[in-house]
């Protein structure tokens, strides 16, 4: 078995692998490793040929290969050594990592510091009850995607999605380019679940009906998908009996949900959150194995890449800083989500940090607001905030801590009391805009 060392191993080279591979080479690690199961590097924008991608890291438009490229030479001039075709079997909380590719067969990589960086896959049917048969015609809208954008094949003319998540609009709008029907995108939520400007692009300009509060409650045909029943859905989420309207159609697409991919995670001890259902980490985003961080959506579930990027770039440094034995002092500050919030990533934060460098938070709101404030707490003190003009549980609100805001005592003294810095959102009712002490 062929044995290798190396500072830092990153699993999969989607963007969130490539950002912390080159960070972490740039920062000072010497011998960076990068693995991907897949034939090419770039992940999951591989097949996302659309435009939107960069607009904030790069201020500019890409498609999602081309934000990759980028990328991807980034990390060949830091000089990232990459391996394709090859898929992390485990890893240890001792940072060994068993990997397999048909060139090297098994292969046993020390690393000194690891970045998970797995990415998430899709729900599928099994994740929703829909009655009905099991005909063909039934994909994921993000296998669909892979169908039609890299292996040049239609599922179908005929269809229905479920679930208004990014990846269900765009698909609806790609069908609908290539020629299919797209009958209606459905929602059980009473609001959208992917971003506005996906909403507005793949729905309203391309005339597709979106019915929030609705879902399929059955599938009719036998060898392939012939129609699907739709249903109203009440404030518990339940049919509405009698609100039932059934749609013709050969093929049904779901977008319900991405699932961050945390088999090795867990197999390596790594604590997850309930929540976002990714490893609890702090702002290096490291997680509670020592030398083992994580980023991307193998984290949380990300909206815009640039936040991605942005995430993997704290890892790449948080492993550098570990194998260079440059990390922050032990003293930390858990987050928590307070009101109108679902879940705060990082969910620590050193206190280290608060005082010398700014402090990203990044979370999910519970449900649509406008003319907010998102404030960060502690002890009952607003010591930071932000006005929103509108956020949405679909969109990624971050909330940027100055450095110094909270001195590293203040911090230290609030965290032996027992208190966590909170982040909640509040009504405001001034137009003031723009982050400020209050
Ligand atoms: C359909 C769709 C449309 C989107 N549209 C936009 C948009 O318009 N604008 C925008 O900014 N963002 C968009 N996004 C979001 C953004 O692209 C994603 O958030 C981002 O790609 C996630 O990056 P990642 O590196 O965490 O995961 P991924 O890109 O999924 O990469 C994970 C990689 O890990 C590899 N891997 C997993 N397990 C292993 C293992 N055991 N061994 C080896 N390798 C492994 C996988 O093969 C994969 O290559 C879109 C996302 C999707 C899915």
């Amino acid at each position: 078995m062929r044995k290798i060392e190396c500072d830092v191993a990153v699993i999969g080279a989607g963007p969130a692998g490539l950002a912390a591979a080159a960070k972490a080479k740039e920062q000072g690690a010497q011998r960076v490793l990068l693995m991907d199961r897949d034939r090419e590097l770039g992940g999951i924008l591989n097949q996302c040929i659309h435009n939107g991608f960069g607009l904030q890291l790069l201020a500019e438009e890409m498609t999602g290969p081309q934000y990759a490229e980028y990328f991807i030479e980034e990390a060949k001039k830091a000089g990232v050594e990459m391996m394709l075709h090859t898929m992390v079997l485990n890893v240890g909380a001792d940072r060994k990592i068993h990997a397999i590719n048909e060139h090297e067969g098994l292969m046993e990589i020390q690393a000194k510091a690891v970045v998970m960086a797995m990415g998430a896959r899709e729900r599928n049917r099994g994740g929703v009850v829909i009655p009905g048969a099991r005909p063909a015609g039934v994909f994921t809208a993000g296998a669909a995607q892979r169908y039609v954008n890299m292996e040049g094949y239609m599922p179908g003319k005929r269809v229905v999605v479920l679930g208004s998540g990014d990846i269900g609009l765009i698909m609806a709008r790609r069908m609908t380019w290539e020629g299919a029907k797209v009958e209606a995108v459905l929602e059980i939520m009473p609001f959208p679940s992917g971003l506005t400007r996906n909403i507005v692009q793949c729905l309203e300009d391309q005339g597709i009906p979106l019915y929030l509060g609705h879902t399929v409650t059955r599938v009719h045909g036998k060898d392939r998908v012939e129609a699907v029943t739709v249903s109203k859905v009440g404030a518990d989420f339940r049919p509405i009996p009698g609100t039932e309207w059934v749609i013709p159609c050969d093929t049904l697409l779901l977008s319900i949900g991405l699932i961050p991919e945390n088999e090795l995670t867990l197999e390596a001890g790594g604590k997850l959150d309930s929540v976002t259902n990714g490893p609890v980490v702090d702002d290096e985003m490291s997680t509670s194995i020592p030398g083992v961080f994580a980023c991307g959506n193998v984290v949380h579930i990300h909206d815009l890449v640039d936040n991605v990027t942005r995430e993997a770039w704290a890892a790449g440094e948080g492993a550098a800083r570990f194998v260079t034995g440059r990390q922050p002092s032990g003293q930390t500050i858990s987050t928590a989500a307070g009101e109108g919030i679902r879940y705060v990533v990082p969910q620590i934060v050193h206190t280290d940090n608060l005082e010398a460098r700014d402090v990203r938070l990044s979370m999910r709101v519970t449900a649509p607001a406008d003319r907010v404030r998102v404030e960060a707490v502690l002890e009952d003190e607003v010591v930071y905030s932000k006005a929103e003009r509108v956020v949405r549980p679909a969109e990624m609100v971050a909330l940027t801590i100055p450095k110094g805001t909270v001195s590293r005592e203040a911090a230290q003294a609030a965290a032996a009391a027992g208190h966590k810095l909170v982040v909640r959102v509040t009504k405001r009712d001034t137009a003031a805009q723009g982050g400020n002490k209050s």
